[in-house]
């Protein structure tokens, strides 16, 4: 164990100079002579912008391979063929409602004072093909998408006719009194009025959600081509973890990234897959990190801060290309990103998240997210954002981007954003109570209260009636 770390620790020491010079060869950023300032006295020179961070993650992503998977498991997916319609949409003309299929020229000069007497030779229900024909003088009762029978081009409905009365003088419908005089082709929807046969439909690259779905099956379509759900491996890292569920043994704390990460993984439509815990030993990270196969992203926590969990850097390094890089943010400035080497081709994708679960749930909006919307296919990959107001001030202590955990609420034409609580990257709940992060830039030591400020909208949550 001594030995472990001992070595361990002068090959971090190694790692971690690697990356200094690597670093300083590819940033650019860009700042203010104040922010410059500002940075130079708070931060250290070797952390990389959001937005640096952001580029070398997303840009070693592309959009997995396609699949075809039925319709009802298609939904957060993303279309990878174009989709053309294989039929007219109504297929038949149909009603638009119940009423009365009739020859438009027969009720043209129609008055409710006098009404026009046609005879009804039948009745068509949704879903029968009437083989009677409307002839001048007669009508066919039809219901709401019924094929509109031969020879009838126009629906009048019972409103604008005088079958109430009919009925309340007991009389049989064998004969209809029409009160309205319709324009030709009234209430009637024509073939391929939404669609036509051979017609683009839907686009590769669409987001499938409940009305694509729908639109998919009125095409009798049951299965589609999607990029396939990319399968994310979560390993949590630390001996002080234990799994929910048993009994809390003094000095631990249950284990909630793994938890909240598969949780955000299936948010965004990514198949997580729990590899449980790995101890803070070099066997038991290699042993865990042996079960990744298949998997299209390996996500861990913990262990990436500095003069910490050499082991996990070490073990990461040894097995792959791996950075280790200080992201000018706050919470969640210490990130890990590269690739474990398989036994043929680039190696998978390792995101080591810090350990705070705050941090963990930031890191992985910022940096997971997009990578797994990225394999999804997703064009857009960010999280909408708005502008609001300020109700307390964010402060930002060491000339990092701070992203405040704040409750949004739309009142009076505005959106005010409220800090949910203390802002401690371990302060879990106050991400419960958040629906957005507001953003106090990296130049300035403070939002006050009534700013304006950024909120990147996390969820549009019904409860604080945004
Ligand atoms: P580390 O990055 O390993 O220094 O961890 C930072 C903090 O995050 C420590 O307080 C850890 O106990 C905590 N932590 C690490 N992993 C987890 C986890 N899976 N769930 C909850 N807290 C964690
Ligand atoms: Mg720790």
């Amino acid at each position: 164990m001594t030995s472990h770390s001992h070595r361990a620790h002068s090959g971090n020491g190694q790692a971690q100079r690697e990356e200094h010079s690597d670093s300083r060869g590819h940033v650019h950023v860009t700042r203010t002579e104040m922010a410059h300032e500002h940075a130079h006295r708070h931060v250290e020179e070797d952390m990389l912008s959001v937005e640096e961070a952001y580029q070398r993650v997303v840009s070693s992503f592309s959009p997995l391979d396609t699949e075809t998977v039925p319709l009802v498991d298609s939904l957060g997916l993303v279309l990878a063929q174009d989709v053309h319609s294989p039929l007219d949409l109504p297929p038949l003309a149909n009603s638009a409602m119940d009423g009365y299929a009739v020859r438009g020229g027969d009720i043209s000069d129609t008055d409710p004072r006098s009404p026009r007497k046609l005879d009804v030779i039948g009745l068509i229900a949704a879903g029968q093909v009437s083989s009677q024909q409307v002839t001048s003088g007669t009508a066919i009762r039809i219901m709401t998408g019924a094929p509109i029978p031969s020879g009838a081009d126009t629906v009048v409905p019972f409103e604008e006719t005088d079958e109430v009365q009919r009925r309340n003088a007991g009389q049989t419908l064998d004969e209809i009194g029409i009160l309205a005089n319709l324009p030709l082709g009234s209430n009637v929807r024509p073939s391929g009025e939404d669609v036509i046969s051979g017609e683009l439909v839907l686009t590769a690259g669409t987001p499938i959600r409940a009305a694509e779905v729908g639109v998919l099956a009125s095409l009798g379509l049951d299965v589609v081509a999607v990029r396939r759900r990319p399968v994310v491996a979560i390993l949590a890292t630390g001996d002080e973890l234990s799994p929910a569920g048993t009994p809390l043994a003094p000095g631990k704390i249950y284990d909630s990234n793994s938890f909240s990460v598969a949780a955000s993984v299936m948010a965004c439509g990514g198949s997580p897959r729990l590899l449980g815990v790995a101890r803070d030993n070099l066997e038991d990270l290699q042993a865990k990190l042996e079960k990744i196969s298949g998997a299209d992203l390996v996500i861990t926590s913990a262990g990436v801060s500095k003069g910490d969990y050499d082991i996990v850097k070490d073990v990461l390094t040894q097995r792959g290309e791996m950075n280790f890089w200080s992201v000018r943010m706050r919470p969640a400035k210490p990130l890990a990103f590269g690739h474990l080497k398989g036994d043929e081709g680039p190696g998978t994708p390792l995101l080591g998240l810090p350990g705070n679960p705050v941090s963990a749930m930031v890191a992985f909006e910022m940096f997971a997210r997009p990578a797994i919307r990225t394999m999804l296919g997703y064009r857009r990959l960010s999280r909408p954002k708005v502008e609001g107001i300020l109700t307390g001030p964010i402060f930002n202590y060491d000339g990092r981007r701070v992203y405040a955990r704040v409750e949004v609420a739309h009142k009076d034409g505005t959106y005010h954003a409220s800090p949910a609580g203390p802002q401690g990257s371990n302060i879990l709940t106050s991400m419960s109570r958040a629906n957005g992060l507001a953003i106090c830039p990296e130049d300035l030591p403070k939002k006050d209260t009534g700013e304006t400020v950024e909120i990147i909208m996390l969820d549009w949550n019904e409860e604080v009636e945004v």
